[in-house]
């Protein structure tokens, strides 16, 4: 996953505000200035360009700093759209690109504060600047002399002489507004900031439920045998959740969050526990009490569609797919329908397998949705003789690490050095500098927090705490890779699985996308591409992990230190497509349900029956939940970004494969030539080209799907993409 912070996120797809809350922001900003120096609103300080001062900021410094920031932003504006000279590229959108700095400092931290140490206090300030800020960025976004300026520059023909940089930024820009509805009417507009603003609030709570429901149920392990079936590096971790939750007597705490619930389905022999682990994850926001999602998804999807009308669109999906690389949800429908037959008819033979092996152990059950991740590790172990507990004993944490920068050193040509001295927001975080290995040119900072903790968003994610750019001379790239890693005993090596490795990679992979960026232009920068393109490099980077060159050196034995043997290894490979059934169908639910719900129209949506129906009609095996059901969606509603857009990792999928093939047509996965093509005309343009002809010019010609078939071990169907 790849988190833009945000609010820069919505003020692409936002809208307008009442002037009032204009002066309600500079008077309380006035009064904020009077008592002490807030750390968000200063110039960040100290080597490197500058960097974030985590240790100076205090959860109340974010409203008076917010508020400070945004009427500063709004004085800007008007300064640009006021200005008496005729418009021109530099007066207008140079001007646009150097607006706003200040106010994205004190976002960067204030979204940084949300994903990773959200409290109580915290809540409260994210519950009443969010609408605020959807509002701001409707005021900007709804300024009629701003947009005829943005307007006079993009139609003029003085746009052709500028560099193709120049005149994409413009074209985005002025697309952007008008995305946002610019060329609206006053009436609509105001309708429009009225929707923005709900939904800004609606995505918060939507998040804090989730977060609730994460935090607040846990199942207690009371004895031995409730233990039964886990290897003894989970339940080290769980002791030690239990731990952190202080429940003395607990010989363990299996956490309502993915990374602790997964494993608890895969080894513990106790169905018992294993169902009531499965429907407290399962459930979560949608247990009808006061985090319950289901009237908020409701509200959101009405308010999506409205929006969608106003702007002149069928449905919310069709405006969100304009500017992707899909274009279309009708194209995004087709690639989805083309992959789901051949998914489904996996699974149908993966649960075969697992009743058989069932049946065979007497276990006298049908296979359900709590025994598929349990029987599936069984029949991984009879079938390819592979036990994931075996190879996690050579993933280790911190050499995983050092895989990726080894792979970041021969792809990318950049070194990682730790340094010290540098503020974080928890003791837990590690900063790097990246260099360039031939020349030392200083290339950025990547910020390490491996670790799970209260307040902290489940799954992994890369976020850029700042954009590599180049208006007023060079402006160095600042990224972070987050994940929810349970910390093991103390001095002992934190041992993760294969599927956590292949994360690990994947965030990387969001990171050295970042890192590479060589542009001008901030918006155009690193990874503000599309969204269905986002996941491209990142998804590229998980092929390094399974290289014989990252893993005889980096998968090795946390006891002996030995690598990894090769008959394993070769295991490993031959269970590559192992689950693809699984892994495809359950992510593909989530995508189709979460394309379907955008493309319903107008109607008053109950998402429970919605989401029954709709899978169905699809044929969804009744074995298999989706991925994220639609109460926990959080890509999908708690915010706009990956809304109608979860189909982007298979979209992106589909480059991916094909893109990795380009590898194994030349010299390998460390193919140099291809690996400088690939940083030439993917990594490092951000979004200075639009992203089918960057693809064309790395690949020479379009992707096709069949790589992607041949990756998931499916069959390659007639008709292609
Ligand atoms: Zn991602």
């Amino acid at each position: 996953m790849y988190k833009l912070f945000l609010y820069v996120a919505t003020f692409a797809a936002a809208i307008f505000v009442s002037q009032s809350m204009n002066f309600e922001f500079i008077s309380s900003a006035v009064h904020a200035a009077d008592k002490r120096e807030n750390p968000l609103l200063a110039e960040w300080k100290g080597p490197y360009g500058g960097v974030p001062p985590f240790d100076r900021v205090k959860v109340e410094d974010f409203k008076p700093a917010l508020e400070i920031a945004m009427a500063e932003n709004l004085e800007e504006i008007r300064r640009i759209a006021e200005n008496p000279d005729a418009p021109t590229f530099e007066n207008t959108i140079v001007a646009l690109e150097r607006s706003g700095q200040k106010l994205n400092r004190v976002l960067t931290i204030f979204g940084i504060w949300g994903s990773n140490l959200s409290s109580p206090d915290f809540q409260k300030v994210e519950e009443e600047m969010s609408p605020k800020l959807a509002a701001l960025s409707d005021q900007i976004t709804q300024n009629s002399a701003l947009f005829r300026r943005i307007e006079a520059v993009y139609e003029s023909p003085a746009l052709k002489k500028l560099s193709p940089e120049q005149q994409r930024l413009a074209w985005l820009h002025y697309t952007n507004f008008v995305r946002a509805g610019a060329k609206l009417g006053p009436e609509e507009k105001k309708r429009l900031s009225e929707i923005n603003q709900k939904l800004a609030v609606l995505f918060t709570k939507f998040g804090q439920n989730l977060l609730a429901e994460e935090g607040g149920q846990y199942v207690v392990l009371e004895s031995e045998s409730d233990l039964a079936g886990l290897p003894q590096s989970l339940r080290d971790s769980y002791a030690s959740a239990a731990a952190a939750k202080k429940l003395t007597n607990a010989l363990g705490v299996v956490l309502n969050t993915r990374s602790s619930v997964e494993p608890f389905l895969t080894y513990s022999d106790r169905r018992d526990l294993r169902k009531k682990v499965f429907e407290m994850f399962i459930n979560r926001g949608d247990n009808g009490n006061e985090y319950d999602n289901n009237a908020i998804i409701t509200e959101i999807l009405q308010l999506r569609y409205e929006r969608a009308r106003l702007l002149g669109y069928q449905t919310h999906a069709h405006w969100r797919l304009e500017n992707a690389m899909a274009k279309t949800p009708e194209r995004a429908m087709e690639l989805m329908e083309t992959v789901w037959p051949a998914a489904v008819a996996r699974v149908r033979e993966e649960v075969s397998d697992m009743q058989t092996l069932a049946d065979k152990e007497g276990a006298n059950i049908k296979i359900e949705l709590w025994d598929y991740r349990y029987y599936a590790e069984k029949v991984r172990k009879a079938k390819y003789d592979l036990d994931q507990s075996e190879v996690k004993q050579y993933l280790q944490l911190d050499k995983i690490r050092e895989a990726m920068f080894f792979v970041a050193g021969e792809l990318f040509n950049f070194n990682f050095k730790q340094v010290s001295g540098i503020p974080v927001f928890h003791p837990d975080v590690t900063v790097w500098e990246v260099t360039d290995k031939t020349t030392g040119r200083h290339i950025g900072l990547w910020y390490f927090d491996p670790y799970a903790r209260e307040g902290k968003s489940s799954g992994a994610w890369m976020n850029a705490y700042r954009e590599q750019q180049r208006m007023n001379g060079e402006v160095t790239t600042i990224v972070s890779n987050n994940s929810n890693f349970i910390k093991g005993k103390e001095g002992e090596p934190v041992l993760i699985s294969w599927d956590d490795a292949t994360t690990m990679f994947h965030e990387f992979g969001h990171a050295l996308h970042g890192l590479s960026s060589n542009v001008t232009y901030p918006s155009l920068s690193g990874t503000n591409v599309a969204r269905d393109y986002v996941e491209f490099p990142s998804q590229l980077l998980e092929h390094w992990l399974s290289t014989p060159e990252v893993l005889q050196r980096f998968a090795v034995h946390y006891k002996t230190g030995k690598p990894i043997p090769q008959s394993l290894v070769d295991k490993i490979k031959r269970a590559a497509n192992f689950n693809q059934g699984f892994a495809t169908t359950e992510y593909l639910a989530s995508a189709l349900v979460d394309m379907k719900l955008h493309l319903a129209g107008g109607q008053k949506i109950d998402p429970d029956k919605f989401e029954r129906e709709t899978l169905a009609a699809l044929g969804m095996p009744g074995e298999i939940v989706m991925r994220h059901r639609t109460p926990q969606f959080g890509h999908v509603f708690s915010g706009d970004g990956y809304s109608a857009g979860y189909y982007s990792y298979l979209w992106s999928d589909v480059i991916t494969a094909d893109a990795f093939e380009a590898f194994l047509e030349g010299k390998g996965p460390y193919d140099k030539d291809v690996a400088a093509r690939l940083v030439k005309n993917i990594f490092s343009v951000g979004n200075t080209i639009d992203p089918a002809e960057a693809y064309r010019r790395f690949r020479g010609r379009d992707p096709r799907v069949e790589a992607l078939m041949k990756k998931r071990g499916f069959p390659i169907p007639s008709k292609s993409k």
